[in-house]
């Protein structure tokens, strides 16, 4: 037996016992007659110690032993004199009798601790090292707890948990496929899937009724923080129910998930369509932590010569609690954070609301006091309130309007990370124009319903018609969608008319599905949850990269394996491919 104990299990009560512990050396502090020697595991950490009596063998092994050593240990739990009451180990320690080192560790790259010496590139280089670190593991831990509260909440509603096919038939769903060469059939491609939409929709067809997954995706889009190559996905479909069904499904899922792994309610879910996400926040994922909706000043504020706002489409702004404060160089810099080519904004203008409730703005040439009174009252500012504003076109100024809302509720201290609002997005279009391409896009995926009301705009305003798909936002953070699905073969097919798709091209990518339609198809509704997201946001952190085991860097590089990397002649050879030069990036 390799240990008796963890080196996070002893305590006060074990003391006189002979336990064997096993695990990594953490630290060792030769302080002449005594040594100490923290060993640790995943568990915790427990203080070895010798003194005077110990055995010159023993010493002899303590003179040979580094961090991260793997050894074993046994000896004597006993009472320390000056506990630690840091650690739940900290009252006790082991009074060394023999050791045995399992292993030798050469230098790590950086110190295994909380607050490690080693930056980002290298900690990813030797990812194995970092995951040892508490700090790193329990993000780990988190999301495994995560996926065990998910699995058993959807068996008991007797979801089947079904796996589909990782080798598949390239699925359009927005972004670009990573393709796979098939050996045995030349020239010819598998796609990773982009998510199981198509499996899960052929299931509901088999009549499984209610399906989920675990499951990994892949997109080969441009990287940022929240986004990886591969990435999982919670993602479910169920049949025999309309968008309210599933919405309150997974509104009890994710109460269950914050219940269980946070302890807390997070309350109501709010509905809002996605004209009032964009109308009131400039955004389709607001966060609904704190308020500062947008009001529309386009028609008050015109006529008084001010040419910047008589010549602006549209003249909208938000008004902050308790920022009435702010001094010359903080508006200064906020002017700068709006003209940033990221925000696009041509300039700010502000009014602050000063205790008496006079009003000082960056135009009071332009505007009396009567006018700046009537701004206050639109937004019901107070004494000590910031009213900041942005024009000009309006589908520019809403999106830049909405970056600033979310830099002052940063500012303003507004985004507590342990608070949680839920909601939902509704009635998003059914289709985006993508200029490039002078065709709609489908803005969820082709499968998505319209709106039965709207079917019929689908040949007049395609535009316009709306979609049964829904987001569930957290914090401002997408963390799930879907919709009702077409189970129509001919509205399946007019959809791919609508969205550019030749008849054959159509037959060709998913005439599969549309004949699976002609079988029986019953109505069916899904929604995918991001399961990296959720459990970023559930650890705290910004990034989904820590609650990956080996995530991939901005590049999409696994940089502890060094790939992608090329492959044998022969392989290629095998694989019908070659290779030509690679296109030089302007
Ligand atoms: N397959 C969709 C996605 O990956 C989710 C869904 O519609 O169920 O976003």
């Amino acid at each position: 037996m390799y240990r008796t104990f963890t080196c996070g299990e002893l305590r006060i009560a074990h003391v006189g016992q002979e336990p064997v512990l096993a695990g990594w050396v953490q630290t060792i502090r030769n302080l002449g007659a005594m040594t100490f020697i923290d060993i640790r595991d995943r568990y915790g950490i427990t203080q070895l110690v010798a003194d005077e009596n110990t055995t010159i063998e023993l010493k002899d092994k303590f003179e040979k032993l580094g961090r991260e050593f793997v050894i074993q240990v046994k000896g004597i739990v006993r009472e320390r004199s000056s506990k630690n009451s840091k650690i739940p180990t900290g009252e006790i320690e082991i009074d060394i009798k023999e050791l045995t080192i399992l292993n030798k560790a050469a230098v790590p790259p950086f110190t295994i601790q909380d607050d490690t010496d080693g930056g980002d590139e290298l900690r990813m280089k030797f990812r194995y090292l970092d995951l040892r670190r508490e700090t790193v593991r329990k993000n780990l831990e988190l999301r495994a707890k995560m996926a065990h509260v998910v699995r058993n909440y959807l068996d008991d509603l007797h979801f089947i948990e079904t796996e589909t096919p990782v080798l598949i038939k390239s699925t359009p769903e927005g972004a670009r496929d990573f393709v796979v060469p098939s050996r045995m059939n030349p020239n010819q491609f598998y796609a990773l899937p982009q998510s199981p939409q198509i499996f899960k929709q052929l299931l509901m067809v088999a009549g499984f009724d209610r399906y989920y997954q675990i499951v990994k995706c892949f997109r080969d889009e441009d990287l940022r923080a929240d986004r990886q190559p591969e990435f999982t996905q919670i993602d479910c479909e169920m049949s025999f129910v309309q968008q309210e069904d599933v919405l309150n499904m997974f509104e009890g899922l994710t109460r269950h998930m914050f219940k269980e792994i946070k302890g807390i309610d997070p309350g109501e879910f709010p509905r809002m369509t996605y004209a009032d996400a964009m109308e009131n926040y400039g955004n389709d994922k607001p966060d609904i932590r704190f308020d500062l909706k947008f009001k529309d000043l386009t028609t008050v504020v015109k006529g008084k010569d001010f040419k910047v706002f008589d010549d602006a489409e549209y003249i909208g702004g938000i008004c902050v609690p308790g920022c009435g404060e702010y001094s010359r160089k903080q508006l200064d810099e906020l002017t700068e954070f709006v003209k940033r080519p990221q925000v696009g904004a041509k300039g700010l203008i502000y009014a602050k609301v000063n205790e008496d409730g006079s009003v000082k703005s960056s135009v009071d040439k332009f505007y009396a006091p009567e006018d700046l009174s009537k701004w206050t009252q639109i937004f019901d500012a107070k004494p000590g309130d910031l009213i900041l504003m942005l024009s000009g076109e309006k589908d520019r100024t809403l999106p830049a309007l909405s970056i600033l809302r979310l830099e002052m509720g940063r500012l303003a201290g507004l985004m507590d990370k342990e608070v949680f609002r839920p909601l939902w997005v509704i009635d998003f279009p059914l289709l985006e124009w993508n200029e490039e391409a002078s065709r709609f896009h489908a803005m969820h995926h082709p499968f998505t319903a319209p709106k039965p009301e709207d079917i019929a705009l689908l040949d007049t305003a395609p535009g316009t018609v709306r979609a049964n798909a829904y987001d569930l936002v957290i914090n401002g953070v997408e963390i799930g969608g879907g919709s009702v699905r077409i189970f129509d073969s001919e509205l399946q097919a007019k959809m791919f008319k609508t969205l550019g798709f030749s008849k054959q091209d159509a037959e060709n990518q998913f005439g599969f599905l549309m004949e699976a339609f002609k079988y029986g198809a019953p109505p069916h509704a899904g929604i995918a949850f991001g399961f990296d997201r959720l459990a970023s946001m559930f650890a705290g952190l910004d990034s989904i990269r820590d609650v990956i085991a080996f995530p991939k860097n901005n590049s999409g590089r696994d940089v502890m394996n060094d790939s992608p990397a090329e492959i044998a002649q022969a392989q290629l050879d095998e694989l019908c491919l070659s290779l030509v030069a690679p296109k030089q990036k302007n």
